[in-house]
């Protein structure tokens, strides 16, 4: 039927057989970036707006590759899950955020808490509270200095998940939940999971100052973690007019390059220094 050709023609656009191949490529550089120390991390600050201090960084991963430059973690985090990767990736990530944490201690600057991003894969990763402790007495962090953030997408069974955070809850670390607002979950989870803290996704926040919807449900998360006694990060905060409704919103945290973007975790120390030295 030749009225279909032009479709079919969209469907096989050189670029999209493109795009598998690098996918497939991808997967298999990944395999080797580990071993070849091509990640590190970044840090971005989470201010606490009460005090103004940075009370913790979010531990974010970057891909450094020797030909591609820098990957984005939203494209190799994606390839990384469905491959397995994750799993001895997401231990190099909790351990090196580990490390830094208990560095920057070392260094003299005031105690942080650092916030690192756990995959679904890692949930249902059978020796993941084992891990956590052998993480945290390797590197001799106290747990109270480690938050996880896990989405709520993750949503396994419910049981499952509220007996998994509880075991993690008692190693003495935080949970966060992320990108709250972004799943399809219901909140009911809320009363249930042992969880400190809820970072309200960038999604609510970006147009607040134009659209009354995302004014009101920003409103509500907040009014609503209040009553739930959990703390509120805003993330992705970039002008000055969000920081407004959100500081009259007595909203907890905020995280956004408003205030900081990512940066590496000698710029983080160096920072401090300068607070220290003014
Ligand atoms: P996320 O966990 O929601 O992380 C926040 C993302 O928002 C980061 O992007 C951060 O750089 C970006 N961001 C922060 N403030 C602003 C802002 O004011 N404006 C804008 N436009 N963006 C802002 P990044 O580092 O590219 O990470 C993207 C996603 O990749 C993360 O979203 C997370 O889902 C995943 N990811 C990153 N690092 C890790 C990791 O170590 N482990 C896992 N499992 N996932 C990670
Ligand atoms: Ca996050
Ligand atoms: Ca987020
Ligand atoms: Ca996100």
């Amino acid at each position: 039927d030749a009225s279909q050709m032009p479709q079919r023609f969209l469907f096989y656009k050189p670029y999209m057989s493109n795009g598998i191949a690098d996918r497939i490529l991808i997967e298999q550089e990944l395999h080797k970036a580990l071993a070849n120390e091509e990640f590190y991390l970044d840090f971005q600050p989470q201010v606490n707006l009460k005090t103004s201090k940075i009370e913790s960084v979010e531990a974010l991963v970057r891909w450094r590759h020797p030909t591609r430059g820098f990957v984005s973690p939203e494209l190799f985090i994606p390839i990384a899950e469905e491959s397995g990767l994750i799993i001895p990736l997401g231990k190099w990530i909790l351990e090196t955020a580990c490390v830094q944490a208990k560095t920057w201690e070392k260094q003299g600057l005031p105690p942080m808490k650092v916030a690192v991003n756990l995959s679904l894969g890692q949930l249902f990763q059978q020796d993941l509270v084992q891990m956590v402790q052998e993480i945290l007495q390797r590197t001799n962090l106290e747990p109270k200095y480690l938050q996880l953030e896990i989405t709520e997408s993750m949503t396994m069974n419910i049981d499952q998940m509220t007996q998994l955070l509880h075991e993690l809850k008692a190693i003495g670390i935080q949970i966060a939940v992320d990108d709250f607002g972004t799943g399809y979950s219901s909140l009911s989870y809320l009363k249930d999971f042992p969880i400190d803290c809820l970072k309200i996704d960038r999604a609510f926040v970006r147009n607040i100052q134009h659209n009354q919807n995302d004014e009101a449900l920003v409103s509500m998360i907040l009014s609503m973690a209040k009553h739930l006694r959990l703390k509120v990060v805003a993330e992705g905060i970039e002008e000055v007019e969000q920081l407004a409704f959100l500081i009259e919103g007595d909203c907890d945290y905020i995280q956004g390059y408003l205030f900081s973007k990512p940066i590496s975790a000698e710029q983080i120390a160096n920072n401090y220094k300068d607070l220290h030295n003014r």
